[in-house]
């Protein structure tokens, strides 16, 4: 008998059709594919720390026609604001025809990015090698940090107020920094330790020179060189360094993966990638319904704390700000709100399958990756989205054709891991998880999906218009 002749159930009809994105797509669709991952590289490559971000956000909503906002300005629908919390945060508004008291749409997603940032009191010398000590931010695994090119970013704030940048490494003439590791001939003692315990957090010291002060017969020549070098260029002394914020992050910039350039290599995805999709969204909307809200925040990757989190009240700040502005009660406006926590999936890896439930994982080029809850043991931490909320954000994508997937994190008791999603619910906001699948997450080099990156976009624009 031929296969054409196999009897079909009409109820197959009632089966979801999972098919991958590239099936699906209108084909006049893949020039903005790659048009879209082009800016988004650009961007990526220009924010290697939230700071430069979120200079890189407020220029282009500037570009936009978004004005810096200033408390007691008058707002109006269509009005395109925003404010920087202390260099490091960044919130932009679409004003929207409707009263806030019926709500707003936000998209929140984080800034900051695993990293090795630079300790209060860093600089020595030991064999006559100048180091810097160093304290690594966010969950990392030590081991991929060492024997690769680091960048030196951030600023040295000086006591008269002044506040010094630094920069070493972006450009391809500056020198490097790295961490060095143990030769395989004689790490037999090291790979013997659990890969957790192969690399002591103190040992990630960055090799900063190794020439003596020549005009100098006293101690720790190397690193009064070094400190001469600082000196010349930012004009820093030791002193200086307490009240600084220097990170160490990969010297490399993103680049196409694949034979096929399907996919993006970069540090930062996690969540810059979801950053830019809900940025590039916000400044492309015109005239909601509702008011529009895209907030980029920091220090998600160590518990959302912080003046700069999003557990920090510059969020109730800003949006009561708005809220007075119409002469409604901020409360009204957060029991009326609906937010999507704008944040990267796990993307299932068939390298390791081990920790993953196939039938509930992310897969690269099946979309936007929604997450109804996250947590670890039992939901734990989670704060678990309601259905009503998952069939809301399924009608909103489904409307605009948004290719998208669910996306729930490994398998039960595998581990887990958190978003800012619980820290909106618990302002009486509704909140559902929603990003960007990524393999080698919190990596040197994670790796995303062009398609899913462009739909992330499309999604949060969808998001943003949606009533
Ligand atoms: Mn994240
Ligand atoms: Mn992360």
């Amino acid at each position: 008998m031929a296969d054409t002749d196999k009897k079909t159930s009409p109820k197959r009809d009632l089966l979801e059709k999972s098919k991958n994105g590239y099936d699906r797509i209108d084909p006049s669709e893949l020039k903005s594919i790659e048009k879209f991952n082009n800016m988004y590289k650009e961007f990526i490559n220009a924010a290697k720390t939230e700071r430069q971000a979120t200079e890189y956000a407020a220029a282009a909503a500037e570009k936009a026609g978004f004005r810096r906002y200033e408390r007691g300005d008058p707002l109006k629908p269509g009005d395109k604001i925003y404010r920087i919390n202390r260099g490091k945060a960044i919130f932009l508004a679409v004003i929207g025809s409707e009263s806030p008291a019926k709500g707003i749409n936000i998209a929140a997603a984080h800034l900051d990015a695993p990293r090795i940032d630079i300790k209060t009191t860093p600089l020595y010398e030991d064999f006559e090698l100048a180091y810097f000590k160093t304290h690594y931010y966010g969950g990392i695994k030590k081991y991929q940090w060492l024997a690769i090119p680091l960048e030196l970013h951030g600023v040295v704030a000086l006591k008269s107020g002044e506040v010094v940048n630094i920069s070493v490494g972006k450009d391809p003439n500056d020198p490097v920094l790295v961490i060095s590791d143990l030769l395989p001939h004689l790490a037999s003692e090291q790979m013997k330790k659990a890969m957790s315990d192969a690399v002591a957090g103190e040992s990630l010291n960055a090799l900063l020179g190794s020439i003596p002060e020549p005009d100098d017969e006293g101690s720790d020549r190397v690193k009064l060189h070094v400190l001469g070098i600082l000196n010349e260029k930012y004009g820093i002394t030791e002193a200086d360094l307490h009240s600084a914020e220097l990170s160490l992050v990969p010297a490399f910039d993103a680049r196409d993966v694949g034979l096929d350039r399907s996919m993006i290599g970069a540090y930062g995805h996690d969540d810059r990638v979801c950053c830019f999709d809900c940025l590039q969204a916000i400044l492309d909307i015109e005239n909601p319904s509702k008011t529009a809200l895209c907030i980029l925040v920091d220090k998600e990757e160590i518990g959302s704390e912080g003046v700069t989190g999003m557990q920090s009240g510059f969020f109730e700040t800003f949006v009561e700000d708005i809220c007075e502005a119409f002469d409604v009660q901020p409360r009204v406006c957060y029991e009326n709100s609906f937010c999507l926590s704008n944040d990267v999936a796990a993307a299932y890896d068939p390298n390791f399958p081990e920790p993953f439930d196939k039938r509930n994982s992310a897969r690269l080029n099946y979309g936007l990756g929604i997450c109804k809850y996250t947590g670890t043991r039992g939901k734990s931490g989670a704060s678990d989205a309601s259905a009503e909320v998952v069939a809301r954000l399924r009608r909103i994508l489904d409307e605009a054709g948004v290719i998208w997937q669910m996306a729930p994190l490994g398998k039960v008791d595998a581990g887990g891991g958190g978003t800012v999603a619980k820290f909106m619910a618990k302002r009486n906001i509704d909140t559902i998880d929603a990003g960007v699948p990524v393999l080698s997450m919190h990596a040197p080099f994670e790796v995303i999906s062009k398609l899913d990156n462009y739909m992330s976009y499309k999604g949060m624009k969808a998001f943003y218009m949606s009533v």
